[in-house]
């Protein structure tokens, strides 16, 4: 692969792959003349240190390049990356462990902005998948890290990602950069971009892509958890639930394919009359929504599908729904404010007094008493613990005193 040049420096001078980085390519310069370190050839071959992020970007002397390369201008600036809005521009190294098994250089394609391997279907990687060091373009070889001297390929076949042909990369990535906000989970940079970090994360967005219903009922669960507690007035409980549904149907119209179950799961909760609106006028209807929100909290009428949110088939729910909900429909829709007012009749703020009591929990009764007690109760002079506890039937617990008062008065 090697061709003979006869200038000043370089014995050798590799011939640089179609779609290889140029750093990659300084690198083989730097093994195959021996040279230190990256730095000490780009400072042979300018004669002055330059900012390796320059020499990423293209920024410098092409003419001097030359005299040392035998490129042309076009030739070195393919192996550049010039497109900020397709590729990361770093100088670290960016590989499929698997391509660089294969190959002996760096391919630009890990540089590419939201894609995985298109061949192994891996994370590319910028550190060491088992100390999650960096890796080092002066490492002896970049395929071992210089740190605990394992080879970056081997027993990683548990971070293959698997994803149905539907599913695009620029999907997953919508999923993973703008909605699931996997980045800010991570306690730490290196952390996050360690590669077990990165195949959760595009795990659990290929799950949400195939199955978005449990991850959309439990958004709409958690929203009428926390809006509750802190604003105890359902007009912002409204507000923040119309902010989801707005996000949602915004991430429908990004993403391809799977657009349609998302739609399809949402539709299952809100209606697909206010799905459709929203869809098909987007900005609109958002235009309309922020500027209700500025006189009265966007007033609309919203039907929630209470057994979707309360995430249960079972006769609780039923009960739930038939005793306390005079205004459903055929499809058990019901009207969000009712709902949270039948959370609020239910719930009741703990006291230091509360603490020290003994509970037990209404789920650790059989199914068939627990739809008894909760008739009981609803009428009765018991209050429901936890009802904000984000199992919303699963948290709720009852006094031991109250419950023999229950008992007592049936
Ligand atoms: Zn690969
Ligand atoms: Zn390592």
């Amino acid at each position: 692969m090697y061709k003979p040049n006869f200038n000043r420096k370089f014995l050798v001078i590799p011939i640089p792959e179609a779609d290889e980085f140029i750093l990659s390519f300084l690198n083989r310069i730097k093994m195959a003349n021996a040279y230190p370190s990256l730095n000490s050839v780009i400072k042979t071959i300018f004669e002055k240190k330059i900012n390796i992020i320059n020499i990423v970007k293209g920024n410098f002397d092409k003419s001097v390049f030359y005299k040392f390369t035998d490129l042309v201008e076009d030739d070195i600036n393919k192996l550049c990356l010039t497109d900020q809005n397709n590729f990361y521009i770093v100088s670290c190294l960016l590989i499929c462990p698997y391509c660089i098994k294969q190959q002996n250089y760096v391919s630009l394609n890990g540089y590419r902005k939201n894609v995985i391997c298109p061949t192994h279907s891996i994370p590319y990687i910028s550190r060491c998948p088992h100390c999650n060091k960096l890796l080092d373009w002066d490492a002896e070889k970049i395929e071992i890290c210089k740190f605990c001297k394992t080879y970056v390929y081997s027993n990683i076949s548990d971070y293959i990602i698997e994803y149905g042909e539907k599913i695009s990369h620029s999907d997953i990535f919508v999923i993973y950069n703008d909605f699931l906000n996997l980045k800010g989970l991570s306690p730490s940079r290196s952390e996050q971009y360690s590669l077990n970090n990165l195949h959760k994360g595009l795990k659990r967005s290929i799950d949400f892509l195939i199955q978005p219903d449990p991850f959309v009922i439990k958004e709409f669960r958690e929203l009428f958890i926390t809006t509750d507690i802190r604003f105890p007035n359902y007009k912002t409980v409204r507000y923040e639930f119309f902010l989801l549904v707005f996000r949602i149907v915004g991430l429908i119209n990004s993403i391809s394919l799977v657009g349609v179950k998302i739609r399809e799961s949402l539709s299952n909760i809100v209606g697909f009359e206010l799905v459709d609106n929203i869809t098909n006028n987007y900005d609109k209807e958002l235009y309309k929504f922020l500027n209700y929100y500025n006189g009265s909290y966007g007033q609309r009428e919203v039907d929630l599908n209470i057994k979707k949110i309360l995430n249960t088939t079972d006769d609780v729910s039923d009960l739930v729904i038939n005793k306390y909900f005079e205004k459903y429909d055929k499809d058990n829709n019901i009207k969000l404010e009712d709902f949270i007012h039948f959370c609020k009749s239910l719930s009741k703020n703990l006291s230091f007094e509360d603490v020290k009591d003994e509970f037990i929990f209404l789920h650790n009764f059989p199914p068939s008493k627990q739809l008894e007690l909760l008739d009981k109760i609803f009428y009765g002079p018991t209050f429901l613990y936890n009802f904000n506890y984000k199992e919303v039937l699963m948290g709720v617990k009852i006094k031991k005193k109250d419950l023999n008062l229950v008992e007592k008065n049936y």
